[in-house]
């Protein structure tokens, strides 16, 4: 079995040698012309704005590149759309995904205050999570939470996302037996409906956000 990191550079290798003679490394909101190469489809899924020509990848449309590595999908936007892509410094709100006991992968589904057209993947890991020691992602948010977090790092072309500030964190939990909007009761939160009392890193709004 290999890594994350190790598939990840393997295919970047291999993207390398492909394109001995075209340029290829695309990241994350170049300006793409049609025809440009975006990939191939051992590493991507294409997704909008794009099309397939022998297993490649190329842009359908002049637009910036959404290269989505988590979930491995790349799409091209118009530019006159606007790209909505996170960026280092973007306050995002998404939902929890699949959950670890040291991180959980985020779908994005909002930038600032801009809806996606999509969602794009993003990583919450707990050393992020805040500045005081925690010992699980389990008591940070769960799968199916709704979370306000921000992007502190793009490295491997990965959202690297953050929750230490009192303004980030989860907007919306949900029981894990019941799947019950949470209350927040002091530092616990309670479901009304089975009692069931769970620990969350919440934003100073929780609950509130309109989302
Ligand atoms: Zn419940």
């Amino acid at each position: 079995m290999y890594s994350f990191s190790e598939r990840l550079n393997s295919l970047m290798l291999n993207q390398r040698e492909n394109a001995m003679t075209q340029k290829s490394e695309q990241r994350n909101g170049n300006l793409v012309l049609p025809g440009d190469r975006l990939g191939v489809i051992e590493e991507f899924i294409p997704d909008s704005g794009t099309y397939v020509r022998d297993g490649v990848i190329y842009s359908k449309i002049i637009g910036r590149t959404l290269m989505d590595m988590l979930n491995r999908r790349v799409s091209v936007y118009p530019l006159n759309e606007g790209a909505i892509v996170p960026k280092v410094g973007s306050v995002v709100v998404g939902q929890v995904g699949n959950a670890q006991s040291d991180n959980v992968l985020v779908r994005i589904s909002r930038v600032g205050k801009k809806q996606m057209s999509g969602f794009f993947g993003g990583i919450l890991h707990i050393s992020d999570v805040s500045d005081r020691y925690i010992d699980s992602m389990n008591e940070v948010c769960k799968p199916g939470d709704i979370i306000r977090a921000k992007v502190i790092s793009e490295k491997n072309q990965i959202c690297h996302l953050s929750t230490a500030d009192r303004k980030l964190g989860v907007l919306y939990g949900f029981c894990s037996l019941c799947g019950n909007l949470l209350e927040q009761v002091k530092h616990e939160m309670r479901c009304t409906k089975c009692g069931n009392m769970e620990r969350r890193k919440t934003s100073v709004d929780y609950g509130k956000e309109k989302v």
